[in-house]
Protein backbone atom coordinates (compact mmCIF):
# COMPACT_ATOMS: atom_id res chain seq x y z
CA UNK A 1 0.00 0.00 0.00
CA UNK A 2 1.01 3.19 -1.13
CA UNK A 3 -0.14 5.90 1.92
CA UNK A 4 2.35 9.05 0.59
CA UNK A 5 0.45 9.52 -2.89
CA UNK A 6 -3.37 9.71 -2.73
CA UNK A 7 -4.89 7.60 -4.87
CA UNK A 8 -6.23 10.60 -7.35
CA UNK A 9 -6.33 8.27 -11.00
CA UNK A 10 -9.12 6.23 -12.09
CA UNK A 11 -7.28 2.61 -11.09
CA UNK A 12 -8.94 0.96 -14.46
CA UNK A 13 -7.46 3.39 -17.03
CA UNK A 14 -5.41 5.99 -14.95
CA UNK A 15 -7.11 8.89 -16.02
CA UNK A 16 -6.13 11.93 -13.84
CA UNK A 17 -9.32 12.56 -10.84
CA UNK A 18 -8.05 14.90 -8.54
CA UNK A 19 -10.99 17.21 -9.19
CA UNK A 20 -13.83 14.61 -8.86
CA UNK A 21 -15.60 13.52 -5.83
CA UNK A 22 -15.69 9.97 -5.23
CA UNK A 23 -17.98 7.25 -7.13
CA UNK A 24 -17.75 10.14 -9.77
CA UNK A 25 -17.92 8.16 -13.17
CA UNK A 26 -14.26 8.00 -15.05
CA UNK A 27 -14.70 9.84 -18.37
CA UNK A 28 -12.16 7.65 -19.78
CA UNK A 29 -14.17 4.55 -18.78
CA UNK A 30 -16.80 5.23 -16.88
CA UNK A 31 -15.68 3.48 -13.00
CA UNK A 32 -16.75 4.83 -10.53
CA UNK A 33 -13.56 6.93 -8.76
CA UNK A 34 -12.42 5.42 -5.75
CA UNK A 35 -10.40 7.26 -3.26
CA UNK A 36 -9.23 3.99 -1.47
CA UNK A 37 -5.36 3.33 -1.53
CA UNK A 38 -3.84 0.27 -4.07
CA UNK A 39 -3.99 -2.89 -3.12
CA UNK A 40 -0.16 -2.67 -4.43
CA UNK A 41 2.27 -0.42 -4.49
CA UNK A 42 4.20 -1.73 -7.52
CA UNK A 43 3.32 -3.83 -10.40
CA UNK A 44 6.86 -5.92 -9.32
CA UNK A 45 4.83 -7.30 -6.27
CA UNK A 46 2.63 -8.88 -9.42
CA UNK A 47 4.80 -9.60 -11.44
CA UNK A 48 7.24 -11.47 -9.86
CA UNK A 49 5.02 -14.62 -8.59
CA UNK A 50 3.90 -15.31 -12.01
CA UNK A 51 7.14 -14.87 -13.71
CA UNK A 52 8.10 -17.96 -10.72
CA UNK A 53 4.96 -19.78 -11.37
CA UNK A 54 6.41 -20.33 -15.05
CA UNK A 55 9.97 -21.26 -13.85
CA UNK A 56 8.40 -23.50 -11.33
CA UNK A 57 6.22 -24.85 -14.08
CA UNK A 58 9.31 -25.60 -16.37
CA UNK A 59 11.31 -27.29 -13.62
CA UNK A 60 8.72 -29.37 -12.42
CA UNK A 61 9.25 -32.54 -14.72
CA UNK A 62 12.90 -32.14 -13.91
CA UNK A 63 13.87 -30.87 -10.27
CA UNK A 64 10.86 -31.28 -8.24
CA UNK A 65 12.45 -29.79 -5.07
CA UNK A 66 13.83 -26.70 -7.07
CA UNK A 67 9.80 -26.16 -8.49
CA UNK A 68 8.57 -26.77 -4.96
CA UNK A 69 10.75 -23.32 -3.67
CA UNK A 70 9.93 -21.50 -6.54
CA UNK A 71 5.77 -21.87 -6.28
CA UNK A 72 6.60 -20.44 -2.45
CA UNK A 73 5.93 -16.77 -3.64
CA UNK A 74 3.01 -17.36 -6.20
CA UNK A 75 1.15 -19.46 -3.54
CA UNK A 76 1.29 -16.85 -0.82
CA UNK A 77 0.22 -14.73 -3.57
CA UNK A 78 -2.84 -16.52 -4.53
CA UNK A 79 -3.74 -16.77 -0.86
CA UNK A 80 -2.73 -13.29 0.08
CA UNK A 81 -5.40 -12.23 -3.22
CA UNK A 82 -8.31 -14.17 -1.00
CA UNK A 83 -8.61 -11.78 1.76
CA UNK A 84 -6.97 -8.51 0.43
CA UNK A 85 -9.75 -6.55 -0.91
CA UNK A 86 -12.05 -4.75 1.50
CA UNK A 87 -10.38 -1.15 2.36
CA UNK A 88 -8.25 -1.62 -1.09
CA UNK A 89 -8.67 -0.83 -4.59
CA UNK A 90 -7.52 -3.18 -7.21
CA UNK A 91 -5.49 -1.22 -10.23
CA UNK A 92 -6.50 -2.86 -13.54
CA UNK A 93 -2.84 -4.15 -14.10
CA UNK A 94 -2.95 -5.84 -10.55
CA UNK A 95 -6.63 -7.24 -11.62
CA UNK A 96 -4.83 -9.14 -14.61
CA UNK A 97 -2.05 -10.41 -12.40
CA UNK A 98 -4.01 -11.56 -9.92
CA UNK A 99 -6.17 -13.16 -12.60
CA UNK A 100 -2.70 -14.50 -14.27
CA UNK A 101 -1.81 -16.16 -10.86
CA UNK A 102 -4.82 -18.33 -10.33
CA UNK A 103 -4.31 -19.76 -14.25
CA UNK A 104 -1.13 -20.95 -13.44
CA UNK A 105 -1.90 -22.03 -10.31
CA UNK A 106 -4.53 -23.86 -11.20
CA UNK A 107 -2.44 -25.13 -14.50
CA UNK A 108 0.29 -26.15 -12.55
CA UNK A 109 -1.71 -28.31 -10.10
CA UNK A 110 -2.90 -29.83 -13.25
CA UNK A 111 0.80 -30.27 -14.01
CA UNK A 112 1.62 -32.30 -11.18
CA UNK A 113 -1.36 -34.87 -11.27
CA UNK A 114 -0.67 -35.98 -15.17
CA UNK A 115 3.00 -35.88 -14.20
CA UNK A 116 2.20 -38.21 -11.11
CA UNK A 117 0.37 -40.26 -13.61
CA UNK A 118 2.95 -40.64 -15.75
CA UNK A 119 5.45 -41.32 -13.34
CA UNK A 120 2.96 -44.12 -12.21
CA UNK A 121 2.89 -45.52 -15.65
CA UNK A 122 6.74 -45.18 -16.95
CA UNK A 123 8.43 -44.61 -13.48
CA UNK A 124 11.87 -44.20 -15.07
CA UNK A 125 10.34 -41.18 -17.76
CA UNK A 126 11.92 -38.63 -16.12
CA UNK A 127 15.14 -40.39 -14.42
CA UNK A 128 17.64 -38.65 -16.50
CA UNK A 129 20.31 -38.93 -13.99
ZN1 LIG B 1 -11.13 5.31 -16.02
Amino acid sequence: MNKQYPTLTCHICGYDMHDRKEHDPCPECGTAFSTLPDAYASKFQCTYPNVLAVLGMLAMPFIAALSVMLFISPILFFIGNRSKFPGVRVPAWAARAIRLNQILIYAALAEFWVLMILHSVWPNLFNFW
